[in-house]
C-alpha cells in the first residue's frame, strides 16, 4: 500500500533511473510527487473561433482540415508541413516541423483542437506548432516544470498513477475549511493536477495557498511555543538602575519597556527568543547595552553580534566605555586580529575572564568557546539568515537570543520571517530629535549643494558624501569613491578635512578613519554603503547621497539614518539624473516618508518579494503555490486561523489535527536542511 512517504521509486512506472530524475527535482516521495503543482496549463475547454482569436495570444482552436497536408522538405533535418483549417468564422493556416508522426496522423476533413499562438495579419491568420488533439477531448491539461530528461506528459503520467492509488491525508480541520470555503484535500489535489473546469482549478488553488500559508505560521508559532527547552541562565537580579547610572542620557519609555519586556523572559527560566524593532536612531544599542549589564552582573557572558567590522568596533567602544568602570570585562573579535591577539581573546572567553564579547561572523566559528554563555544578540538581523542567527545558540546552555532589526522587512513579511520570535517595538526616539529634510535634485545642482555643506562645515557640524558601489572586484584596487575623494580633496573642498571610507581599506585604516571622524578632525567624509549600518556620530548633519537610483529604499532610509541624531537640524540630498518614472517614485517615497515600516513596505510593493529578500536570505523554505506578498490577505486569514487552532490544541494532539501534524514536521526538515 502506497503512502504519501513511500519512496518514489516504488510508485509504478518509475524505477530506479527514473526516480534518480526524480529526485534531482526534489520529488523524492509519492506525496512530494502530488506537490509537484502544474506551471501552467493548457485550457482546452475554452474554444475561440478563428475570426475571434487574438494576435500573438495563446488560444484554442476547433476546426477542420481542408487541404491536403503539404510535406516540403527544406534540408535534410528540416521537414515543413503546412495545410489549412476551418470553423465556421473563418480558416487559418496551420505549420508544424519535423513533426512527421503527428503530421501522417492527421486526416483532411477531420475536425481537431489547436492549441498555439496566432500570427500572421488582417488577412491571413498562421498557427505554428499547435498542440494537436482529437475534437472531442475536454479538459485542462497540466504543464509541468519538465527537463530534457523527464517530459510534462511524463510527469502528468506519474501523477495520474499517484493520484488514483493513493488516499491523501486532510491537513485542514473541517471547521477550518468551511469557515473559509475551502475545498478538501483530495478534490483540491485531483483538480490542482486535472481541472475539470477552470473554477474547479481556481477552487483547489485558493484552498493549496491557504494550505500552505497556514502550514508555514502553524509551524513557526509551534516552533516559538514548544521548542524552547529550559535555560541554564535565569536573570535573578534587575540592575537597569545602576545601568541608568551608568549613560550621558535617560532612557526613553520605549527603551524601558522593551527592556523591561526583555528581562521578564530572561527570568523565566526558559530561554528567551525576541526581536527588537526599531527605527534608525531608535536607540536599540543601549537596550543591547543593558540587558548586558545586567546579565554580567548576574554572572553571565553574553554576545553581540554585528554585520561589519566598523560597526563591531564602534559598539565595543560603547560597551567598554559604559561596563569598565564597574568591572565588567569587555572584549573585541574580528577577523582581523592576530592569530595569537585571537588565541589569547578565545582563552580567556573559554575561563570566563571576559563578560561581554562582540565581535563580527569571527563569533561563530566554531573553535569559540564560552564559559556561560547567557545572553546572545545579534545587531542588524537583517544582515544575517535564518540559519545563521541559530549558530551561536549551541554555544551555550539554550542562552537567552536577542535579534535587533531597523525594520527594512516590511510587516507582512516580517510576521513569517520572524514567526518563531516575541516581537518588542521601540516606537519613540530619544528627545530632541529634529526631522530630517530631504531633497531631491539633479547634477545640475552640484555647485549649490556643495555651497550648502561648506555651511554646515563652517558652522563647525559634519557631513558624508555617499556613493554607489560600482562593481568592485578583486583586481581593482582604486574604488569610484576614492576617486571622487581624491578629486574633492584637492579641489572643491581643500580647505576642509576630508576623509574616505570604503570596503576594501584595511580595518586599521577604516578604524583610523572612523576615529577621526567621530572626534571631528575630519570634517567631510566620503564614504560608500560600509556606513550604512548604525555608524554613530551625532554631530554629523548633512548626507549628500550620489547616483542615488542605484540604491534601494530601505538602503535609503538606513543611510539617511546617519544624520538627525543630534540636537542640530540634519539634511539629506538624493542626487539623480535619472529621469524615469519609477525612479521618480522611488525617491519621492524617501522624501516624503521617514517611517521605516512604510518605506520597506513600499519597497516591496515596487520590487516584488523576491528581490526584496534576495537569494534565500531568509532561510525559510521556498513557497510552492503560495505568494506572500500578491497572497497576503489569506496570509492573514490562515494565521488568524493557526492562532485560534493552537489555542484550542496547544499540542496539535487532537486525531482531526495530525495530518497538519506531519506536515510541519515535514517543514521542520526541509527549514533545518537550509
Ligand atoms: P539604532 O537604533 O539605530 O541602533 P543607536 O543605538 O545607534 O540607534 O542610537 C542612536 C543615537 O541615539 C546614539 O547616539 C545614542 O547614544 C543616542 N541615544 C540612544 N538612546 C538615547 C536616549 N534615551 N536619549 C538620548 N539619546 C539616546
Ligand atoms: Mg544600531
Amino acid at each position: 500500500m502506497l503512502t504519501a512517504s513511500t519512496d518514489i521509486q516504488y510508485l509504478k512506472g518509475v524505477g530506479e533511473k527514473r526516480a534518480v530524475v526524480l529526485k534531482q527535482k526534489g520529488i523524492d516521495t509519492v506525496g512530494a510527487l502530488l506537490r509537484f503543482y502544474p506551471r501552467a496549463y493548457l485550457d482546452w475547454t475554452a474554444v475561440k473561433p478563428i475570426s475571434e482569436t487574438l494576435f500573438f495570444e495563446n488560444c484554442c482552436v476547433k476546426a477542420k482540415i481542408i487541404t491536403p497536408i503539404k510535406t516540403s522538405y527544406i534540408r535534410k533535418s528540416m521537414t515543413i508541413y503546412k495545410f489549412w483549417v476551418e470553423d465556421s468564422s473563418g480558416r487559418m493556416e496551420v505549420t508544424l516541423f519535423n513533426q512527421k508522426f503527428l503530421a501522417e496522423k492527421l486526416r483532411e476533413g477531420r475536425e481537431y483542437l489547436f492549441y498555439g499562438k496566432v500570427e500572421g495579419n488582417l488577412f491571413k491568420r498562421e498557427m505554428s506548432s499547435p498542440t494537436i488533439m482529437e475534437s472531442g477531448y475536454n479538459g485542462i491539461e497540466p504543464i509541468y516544470p519538465a527537463s530534457y530528461n523527464l517530459s510534462s506528459k511524463m510527469i502528468e503520467k506519474l501523477v495520474k498513477t499517484a493520484v488514483s492509488s493513493l488516499c491523501l491525508e486532510e491537513t485542514l480541520p473541517e471547521e477550518i475549511r468551511k469557515r473559509n470555503g475551502l475545498c478538501d484535500i483530495k478534490f483540491s489535489i485531483e483538480n490542482i493536477h486535472f481541472p475539470r473546469t477552470p473554477e474547479n482549478l481556481e477552487r483547489a488553488k485558493k484552498r493549496l495557498v491557504f494550505e500552505e500559508l497556514f502550514v508555514l505560521q502553524a509551524g513557526l508559532n509551534f516552533l516559538k511555543k514548544h521548542s524552547r527547552g529550559k535555560t541554564g541562565c535565569k536573570i535573578e537580579k534587575n540592575y537597569l538602575g545602576e545601568f541608568q547610572s551608568k549613560i550621558p542620557f535617560s532612557l526613553t519609555n520605549a527603551q524601558i519597556r522593551v527592556i523591561n519586556e526583555a528581562l521578564y523572559d530572561m527570568s523565566s527560566g526558559k530561554p528567551m527568543n525576541r526581536l527588537i524593532q526599531g527605527d534608525v536612531g531608535s536607540g536599540k544599542t543601549a537596550v543591547a547595552a543593558a540587558l548586558m549589564f545586567v546579565t554580567a552582573l548576574n554572572g553571565f557572558q553574553s554576545a553581540l553580534m554585528a554585520p561589519t567590522e566598523i560597526l563591531a568596533e564602534q559598539h565595543f567602544k560603547t560597551l567598554s566605555g559604559i561596563m569598565e568602570s564597574t568591572g565588567i570585562k569587555c572584549g573585541l573579535l574580528t577577523g582581523s586580529l592576530t592569530k595569537k591577539q585571537k588565541n589569547s581573546l578565545k582563552d580567556a572567553l573559554k575561563k570566563g575572564e571576559i563578560d561581554v564579547i562582540v565581535g563580527t561572523h569571527a563569533l561563530l566559528v566554531d573553535d569559540v568557546e564560552f564559559d556561560n554563555l547567557g545572553l546572545v544578540i545579534t545587531d542588524e538581523q537583517h544582515r544575517f539568515g535564518v540559519a545563521q542567527r541559530g549558530k551561536l545558540s549551541p554555544k551555550g546552555e539554550n542562552p537567552h537570543t536577542l535579534v535587533m532589526s531597523a525594520t527594512p522587512i516590511p510587516r507582512t513579511l516580517g510576521l513569517i520571517i520572524y514567526g518563531d520570535l516575541d516581537i518588542s517595538i521601540i516606537d519613540e526616539y530619544p528627545k530632541g530629535r529634529q526631522s530630517i529634510d530631504t531633497y531631491c535634485v539633479d547634477t545640475s545642482y552640484r555647485q549649490r549643494i556643495y555651497n550648502y555643506i561648506k555651511k554646515f562645515l563652517d558652522e563647525g557640524r559634519q557631513g558624508y558624501i555617499v556613493c554607489p558601489l560600482v562593481e568592485e572586484n578583486e583586481t581593482m584596487d582604486i574604488t569610484p569613491a576614492s576617486e571622487y575623494y581624491e578629486k574633492l580633496k584637492s579641489g572643491e573642498f581643500k580647505d576642509y578635512t576630508v576623509g574616505l571610507l570604503h570596503g576594501k581599506m584595511k580595518p586599521q585604516d577604516k578604524d583610523r578613519v572612523m576615529r577621526s571622524f567621530a572626534a571631528g578632525e575630519i570634517q567631510l567624509l566620503i564614504a560608500t554603503t560600509v556606513i550604512e549600518v548604525g555608524i554613530d556620530v551625532p554631530n554629523a548633519v548633512i548626507m549628500v547621497i550620489e547616483n542615488a537610483e542605484r540604491f534601494g529604499l530601505s538602503q535609503l532610509h538606513q543611510l539617511r539614518g546617519r544624520i538627525g541624531r543630534g540636537k542640530h537640524k540634519s539634511s539629506c540630498i538624493l542626487i539623480s539624473d535619472n529621469k524615469s518614472p519609477d525612479t521618480k517614485k522611488r525617491l519621492n517615497v524617501i522624501k516624503n516618508s521617514c517611517d521605516g515600516f512604510k518605506i520597506a513596505d513600499a519597497d516591496l510593493e515596487l520590487r516584488g518579494p523576491g528581490d526584496f529578500l534576495g537569494s534565500r536570505q531568509h532561510g525559510l523554505p521556498d513557497m510552492k503555490i503560495a505568494d506572500i506578498f500578491a497572497d497576503r490577505e489569506i496570509l492573514h486569514l490562515a494565521g488568524k486561523e493557526v492562532e485560534f487552532l493552537l489555542k484550542s490544541d496547544p499540542t496539535l494532539k487532537n486525531p482531526e489535527n495530525t495530518g497538519l501534524r506531519k506536515e510541519i514536521s515535514a517543514l521542520y526538515k526541509k527549514l533545518n536542511a537550509n
